[in-house]
């Protein structure tokens, strides 16, 4: 070794501490987790039952083909994010919010906190204060699980970060996000379909009113049961389930609403069995959510 990195120090008799296991990675601890695991084939067994309960109708792929040209002729190319850590926190963000106001958040959010272990250490108070000096609601709820979220990464990796959703299989990736504080099965979806490029079908209020007026599912049916029936029903492939979904999202926002469908615009008004209740004026579609 060079004169110049030696060390006094290097001399002293060092005492030795017990060997520490090296951290898992989050695949290994997944990987390892037997709950986890269980809880991903139960899923699976679960997703498979909706679809054996109801079949899809004929008139689907139609359906899908016609919302797609309407909505989004031109799919973009798929995008793996840097950090599925940002967007799991921004899909937290966005629950009854607007797009605008998601991104107001965000900003906020890393603005004080340029990384995420400052927010950690700022506590839900201080998150919540940030995300009410931006606007929107929930402030208390979002910033309780945000920093739930920090504080299980912390505690069970030792670091605030969810790269490494990247290396688990799509099943082993989703069991993952839902055992985190808050995470549901859409806000699950949304990672990984948006920020994993992964073959997932979130189901928003607005999927679930088009999927209910078209009679796509049976009408009692929720839209956890609603998302895995079309994570059965659809082509396994990222490309198809995103066109699917934004496409379909659009149609229920800006045609299908919730309460004026405008069915006389509509490209599905000769396919869909509540056309005619509503182009009659009579009263709303099928269920008004
Ligand atoms: S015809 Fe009307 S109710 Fe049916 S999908 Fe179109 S907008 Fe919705």
């Amino acid at each position: 070794m060079p004169a110049r990195f030696a060390s006094p120090l290097l001399a002293c008799p060092v005492p030795v501490s017990p060997a520490r296991p090296a951290p898992q990675t989050l695949v290994e601890q997944t990987l390892a987790d037997q709950t986890l695991v269980e809880q991903s084939l139960a899923d699976q067994t679960l997703v498979e039952q909706s679809l054996a309960e109801h079949s899809p109708p004929a008139t689907l792929p139609e359906i899908a083909r016609r919302l797609e040209e309407h909505y989004l002729p031109t799919l973009p190319t798929p995008r793996r994010a840097a950090e599925p850590l940002n967007g799991l926190i921004q899909t937290v963000l966005s629950q009854q919010n607007t797009g605008v106001i998601t991104a107001r958040q965000f900003a906020a959010l890393r603005a004080a906190y340029p990384v995420w272990e400052a927010a950690l250490l700022g506590g839900p108070d201080g998150i919540e204060a940030v995300l009410r000096g931006a606007g929107g609601g929930l402030a208390r709820t979002k910033a309780g699980y945000i920093w739930q979220i920090l504080e299980r990464l912390d505690t069970e990796r030792g670091a605030l970060s969810l790269r490494d959703l990247q290396d688990l299989d799509d099943a082993q990736a989703r069991a993952l996000l839902e055992s985190l504080p808050g995470v549901g099965r859409k806000t699950a979806s949304c990672v990984l379909l948006f920020d994993l490029a992964r073959p997932a079908m979130p189901v928003d209020t607005h999927i679930w009113r088009v999927a209910r007026r078209l009679e796509l599912v049976p009408g009692v049916w929720s839209a956890v049961k609603v998302e895995k029936w079309f994570d059965a029903a659809l082509p396994r492939t990222w490309a198809q389930r995103y066109a699917f979904h934004v496409a379909t999202f659009r149609h229920g926002r800006d045609t299908c609403k919730a309460q004026r469908p405008r069915c006389g615009e509509c490209v599905l008004s000769d396919l869909c069995p509540s056309a005619g209740v509503v182009l009659n004026g009579q009263k709303s579609a099928a269920t008004d959510v």
